[in-house]
């Protein structure tokens, strides 16, 4: 196991990381910016080192800064944790030439599962539904046409590099097609270095399902079940839940079986997960995989009883995966509901500031993941979200109602935050029924 890590990153994750070192016996090292400095998890690290100013570039996005801090504090080991270099294999890369371990896949791994197109092919082999439309990306007009069409409208273009909800265009017929391409491998080309683009078939109201995936260096892949995220706003999630309520649980095996081939097949070591969208009749379609841990990993985590943090070092300390397939036994029903600091009712605002109140809820079946406490500025640098708060029941109307129990104890002032906004979906009648699709929420707030 290694002596001592350093957490590439700020704010929840790496708190989160931090108490993933300390049940370890690991020591963890964490970096801040000036905008952090007076953050209250810096003091449960075991090191803090100062790598820059607030705005992220200089920052937590500077690798000659975090390498620099590395060898300061003489880690064996860099954890990203989700965001900012979690999935830049030029960082991986520079991590290597430092003999430093990256706590995440090798380059080749991430190179093959962190581009879209890749990703397919290694899908396509491993027996992962996809989407049909393109093989690959598309230079030509007319074959783009061409394949538009044996895919059947609406189909959708996306750039092979994208991420982050940017970058994708939905075209219903052949004129729509033809006057967006162009524009899509310019902006794709502005926006990621990277102009390739590719055609999917564009599914309507569908539910957005991941499969959380661990591999090892010893050719094991294990997943640890399904998720479904499609509470979202503006392609970002807003709630999370495990299991995916009424879905098959023979259809849902199968894909998450075929997504820890998936990861076996890149020779894959970390956290991974495949996300897919699932159409009315629970059909499965990957849209990309994520190569690294997920903001909402701890729903997995309560249904499972396993820590999926520790569990990307000890792996990533060449250890094997310490269960088998078959031990990943599901138990219950947990929801995480993310708290950002936004008003909802200011089209989700950003509230950056100071908390002079924070009550966190407690009791039974009730987590909360944050680094904010009375006190705590919110900085204006970074992302809005200030915590998770989970649950965990035998059902999903018990885990729904702890849920409404936990939110109304949860005291956040004076900023504002989507807490009201979380207080009013435990009430919603069609989020209750379960099996929302990635619009819902949308509909919701405009009607
Ligand atoms: P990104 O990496 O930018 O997040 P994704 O491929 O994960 O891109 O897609 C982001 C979102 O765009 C999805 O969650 C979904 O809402 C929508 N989307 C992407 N592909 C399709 C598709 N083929 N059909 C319908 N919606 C899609």
């Amino acid at each position: 196991m290694f002596k001592r890590i350093l957490i590439a990153n700020r704010g929840e994750i790496a708190l989160r990381i931090i108490r993933a070192c300390k049940e370890l016996g690991v020591e963890a090292v964490c970096v801040y910016s000036e905008a952090d400095r007076e953050a209250p998890y810096l003091r449960l690290a075991d090191r803090a080192i100062c790598i820059g100013p607030g705005p992220a570039r200089e920052s937590y996005l500077n690798i000659a800064r975090l390498i620099a801090a590395a060898e300061i504090a003489e880690v064996e080991a860099i954890h990203p944790g989700y965001g900012f270099l979690a999935e830049r294999s030029d960082f991986v890369e520079i991590c290597r030439e430092h003999s430093i371990e990256f706590i995440g896949p090798s380059p080749e791994a991430m190179g093959a599962l962190g581009d879209k197109v890749e990703a397919k092919r290694f899908a396509k082999k491993a027996g992962v539904p996809i989407f049909p439309g393109s093989e690959g990306a598309i230079d030509d007009e007319d074959e783009a046409a061409k394949i538009a069409e044996e895919t059947g409208y609406p189909v959708i273009l996306k750039a092979a590099a994208g991420g982050g909800g940017r970058g994708m265009r939905v075209c219903r017929n052949e004129k729509e097609l033809r006057s967006n391409i162009k524009q899509a491998q310019n902006e794709a080309l502005a926006a990621f270095g990277n102009g390739s683009v590719f055609i999917e078939k564009f599914l309507e109201n569908a539910r957005h399902v991941e499969v959380q995936v661990i591999g090892d260096k010893h050719g094991n892949s294990i997943h640890l079940w399904e998720r479904d995220c499609s509470m979202q706003r503006r392609h970002q999630k807003i709630i999370e839940e495990a299991p995916g309520p009424g879905i098959d649980r023979k259809r849902v095996q199968e894909v998450c079986e075929a997504a820890a081939r998936l990861v076996r097949s890149a020779e894959y070591s970390g956290a991974a997960t495949v996300e897919f969208l699932m159409d009315k009749d629970q059909n499965f379609y990957m849209l990309e995989v994520n190569t690294r841990v997920q903001v909402e990993h701890p729903v997995t985590e309560m249904i499972t009883g396993l820590d999926i943090v520790q569990l990307s070092i000890l792996v990533a300390a060449g250890e094997p995966i310490p269960f088998k397939q078959e031990d990943v036994k599901v138990r219950g029903h947990a929801i995480e509901c993310r708290i950002n600091a936004e008003d909802p009712d200011k089209n989700f605002m950003p509230c950056a500031g100071r908390i002079n109140t924070w009550i966190p809820p407690g009791g039974p079946g009730v987590r909360v993941d944050s680094h904010a406490c009375s006190g705590y500025t919110v900085p204006p640098n970074y992302d809005s979200m200030v915590g998770k708060l989970i649950v965990h029941a035998d059902t999903r109307d018990k885990a729904l109602d702890r849920m409404a129990r936990a939110l109304g104890e949860f005291t956040v002032e004076p900023i504002k935050t989507t807490i009201p906004l979380h207080l009013r979906l435990m009430q919603d009648e069609g989020f209750r029924k379960g099996g929302i699709d990635i619009h819902y929420l949308e509909r919701l707030l405009k009607g």
